[in-house]
C-alpha cells in the first residue's frame, strides 16, 4: 500500500514524464490511441483500485489520447497553454485544497484573489472600483454580469428583481452583434431573455457592429459588444458606440474573453474606449494561458454584481466583496490563485512581450501563407489568422491532411458562409520555429493539393 506521499511523487513523476514528451507528442492522438480509451467503459468496481493502479490506468489510457494543447504547436480555438507559474502554483492551491468562498474560509485564497483581482483591473486598464468574481469560464462570468445587468436596470424602474421575478416586470431589451459568441446567446437563453427577443446589430464585413446601423437603445437595454470576434478577433467601435450607449442610459457588457488582453499590449488602442462600459468578462484559461477553468466577471458597479450573486446565509455571511458573492459558486476552487502567479510571474513587461509577439507571430503566418497562394480572410490585428485555399474541396482536403500529420492542429470555421481554417497563436510555447513549421507544411500540403 502507498503511502499518500508515494502516490503523490509517482503523479509528479508522471506528469513530469508527460510534460517532457510534450514537443513531440503528436498535437492530435492516433485512432488506436484514441480506441484504448474504451478501457474506460467498465462499471464501477465493487471493491476499490488500489489508488496508484488507477493513477497508471490514467496514465497508460488517458495521457496517450490527449491532446498536446499545453504544447506550441496547437493553433485550435484560443486554447492557450500553461505558463509555468501558473502550473507550479495550482500544484500548491491542489494541497492547500482550500474553499475559497470568503476570508472565513480561506484568509490567504481571499487576499491572493483580491491582488489577482486588482492586477487584472490594472492589465486590462478597467475602473479600478470594479468588483472581479473569479468564475469557472466566459460563459459563467458572461450569466453573472447580464443577471447583474438586468437586476440594476429593472431597479432603477423601482422593480424588485429578487422579490418578484419576471413575471409582470418591465420588459429589459437586449442588442447583439450578428457576430455574438454563442456562449453569450446561452447565457441570455438561460437567463430567459428568449433568443428570439434578441435585437441583432448588424455587422461590417469584418464583423464588427456598424455603429450606423445600430437599433435603438434607452435605459431599458442591454447591449452586448465584443473584444475579439471569435473568427477575425476583430473589436467592436468602443468609443463610438459605448458613450452613446451611456447616454441613452443602456448598460454595456463587454465580451473579451480573449481579446481584451490586447489591452495589456502594444496594440491597447484596438480596444480603446472599452473601459466606459459597465462590465467586462475575460478568461485566464485563453490567452493569458492559466489552468482551465478560470475566468473573470468584472463589474463597474461593484454593489451590482454582488447584490445579484449574493448568497449569504445565516451560517455563511461574508461581505459583499467575498468571492461567493461575485460569482456563480458557492464552494470553489481558489482559481484566482494561478491568475495571481501568471500575472506575477510576466509582470506588465511580460504580458505585454506575450501579447506582442502572438500579433507578430500572427502577423508572419498570414504573409507567408499570402505569399503562398493562401486567401487570408482577416485583417490579422490580433491573434487570429482565417485562411481559405483555391477552393472550399481544397480547403478541407488540406486541413484534414494537416491533421492526419499530427504535428500541428487547428479547427474549422466558417467565414462569410464558405469553409476556412482558423489558426489561433496563443500559447505562450509557440516559438518562431513552431510558426514556421506550420507555415511549411501548408504550403507544402497546397502544392502537392494543387497539382
Ligand atoms: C471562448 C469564448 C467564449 C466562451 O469562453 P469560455 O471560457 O469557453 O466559456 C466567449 N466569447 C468568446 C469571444 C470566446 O472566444
Amino acid at each position: 500500500m502507498d503511502t499518500e506521499r508515494q502516490l503523490l511523487e509517482d503523479a509528479d513523476r508522471r506528469a513530469l514524464a508527460y510534460f517532457d514528451g510534450i514537443p513531440g507528442r503528436r498535437v492530435f492522438p492516433t485512432p488506436e490511441a484514441i480506441a484504448a480509451l474504451a478501457g474506460f467503459d467498465g462499471p464501477l468496481p465493487e471493491q476499490g483500485l488500489p489508488a496508484r493502479q488507477a493513477l497508471q490506468l490514467l496514465d497508460d489510457l488517458g495521457s496517450p489520447a490527449t491532446t498536446a494543447s499545453n504544447g506550441g504547436r496547437y493553433f485550435g480555438f484560443v486554447i492557450g497553454a500553461t505558463l509555468p507559474a501558473a502550473a507550479a502554483a495550482e500544484r500548491l492551491v491542489l494541497a492547500w485544497d482550500q474553499c475559497a468562498s470568503s476570508f472565513d474560509n480561506s484568509p490567504a485564497a481571499d487576499r491572493i484573489e483580491k491582488a489577482a483581482a486588482r492586477w487584472v483591473l490594472e492589465s486590462l486598464g478597467l475602473p479600478t472600483e470594479s468588483a472581479v468574481g473569479f468564475g469557472t469560464s466566459a460563459t459563467a462570468c458572461t450569466l453573472a454580469c447580464l443577471s447583474a445587468a438586468r437586476r440594476a436596470l429593472l431597479a432603477r424602474k423601482g422593480w424588485d428583481f429578487d422579490g418578484d421575478g419576471l413575471m409582470g416586470a418591465p420588459e429589459v431589451r437586449v442588442v447583439v452583434s450578428a457576430s455574438v459568441h454563442i456562449t453569450v446567446k446561452k447565457a441570455l437563453r438561460i437567463l430567459g431573455f428568449g433568443i428570439n427577443r434578441l435585437r441583432v446589430a448588424p455587422v461590417d464585413e469584418l464583423g464588427r457592429i456598424d455603429p450606423a446601423q445600430l437599433p435603438p437603445l434607452d435605459d431599458m437595454t442591454v447591449l452586448c459588444l465584443q473584444a475579439g470576434e471569435v473568427n477575425s478577433g476583430e473589436f467592436d467601435p468602443f468609443a463610438e458606440l459605448i458613450p452613446r450607449a451611456r447616454a441613452a442610459g443602456a448598460w454595456v457588457h463587454v465580451d473579451g474573453a480573449f481579446g481584451l488582453w490586447a489591452r495589456a499590449s502594444s496594440a491597447a488602442a484596438l480596444a480603446a474606449g472599452v473601459e466606459q462600459a459597465d462590465s467586462w468578462t475575460t478568461d485566464g484559461h485563453k490567452w493569458l494561458n492559466t489552468p482551465y477553468d478560470g475566468a473573470m466577471a468584472i463589474c463597474r458597479d461593484a454593489e451590482a454584481l454582488a447584490t445579484a450573486m449574493n448568497s449569504d446565509a445565516a451560517y455563511a455571511t461574508a461581505s459583499r466583496d467575498a468571492q461567493k458573492n461575485l460569482n456563480l459558486e458557492f464552494s470553489r476552487r481558489a482559481r484566482g490563485v494561478p491568475i495571481w502567479a501568471a500575472l506575477a510571474s510576466l509582470g506588465r513587461d511580460g504580458l505585454r512581450a506575450l501579447i506582442d509577439r502572438h500579433l507578430r507571430q500572427a502577423t508572419y503566418l498570414a504573409e507567408r501563407l499570402r505569399s503562398a497562394g493562401y486567401q487570408v480572410l482577416n485583417r490579422v490585428v490580433l491573434n487570429q489568422v482565417l485562411v481559405r485555399a483555391d477552393s472550399d474541396e481544397q480547403t478541407l482536403a488540406i486541413r484534414l491532411a494537416v491533421q492526419a500529420t499530427g504535428e500541428v492542429w487547428f479547427g474549422p470555421t466558417l467565414w462569410q458562409g464558405r469553409p476556412a481554417f482558423r489558426l489561433s497563436v496563443s500559447s505562450w510555447r509557440t516559438t518562431d520555429a513552431d510558426i514556421e513549421r506550420l507555415a511549411e507544411l501548408l504550403i507544402a500540403l497546397k502544392t502537392r493539393h494543387t497539382a
